[in-house]
């Protein structure tokens, strides 16, 4: 029995909130977000980490991601979005998944105190 919980997500016995599915891959919010718009994107089929990917399923999840950070940064007025793939201890599913995050601190670091101090004041 596959007790892989994206794998679960992927047949549909836990939910999701999905924002992009193909016939390889899947695309979702993370239930537990680092920041606003936290994505994972993972293969439809089970690969348990980064080095047991196929080329052919890295070169789709990262054209998928490209799609996907455009318009993640879009709709949510971010200025910058990091990609993370955590491996070993790091990684808490066992199953690849890319993380979006979206970066909102670089737009908040733009402004000076001063400059934030005279809206919010
Ligand atoms: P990692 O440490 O890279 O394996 O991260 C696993 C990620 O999966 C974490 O950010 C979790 O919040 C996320 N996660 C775990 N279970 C679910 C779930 N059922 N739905 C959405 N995200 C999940
Ligand atoms: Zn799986």
């Amino acid at each position: 029995m596959n007790e892989c919980i994206f794998c679960k997500i992927i047949k549909g016995e836990i939910p999701s909130k999905k924002i992009y599915e193909d016939d390889k891959v899947l695309a979702f919010m993370d239930i537990n977000p680092v920041v606003d718009g936290h994505v994972l994107i993972i293969p439809k089929e089970h690969y348990e980490d980064f080095t047991v990917l196929s080329e052919e399923i890295v070169t789709h999840i990262y054209n998928i991601a490209n799609k996907l950070t455009k318009e993640l940064m879009t709709k949510l007025d971010s200025k910058g979005l990091t990609l993370t793939v955590n491996y070993g201890d790091a990684q808490e599913v066992k199953h690849f998944h890319l993380h979006l995050l979206p970066n909102y601190h670089i737009h908040k670091k733009e402004k000076s105190v001063d400059e934030i101090y005279e809206i919010l004041k």
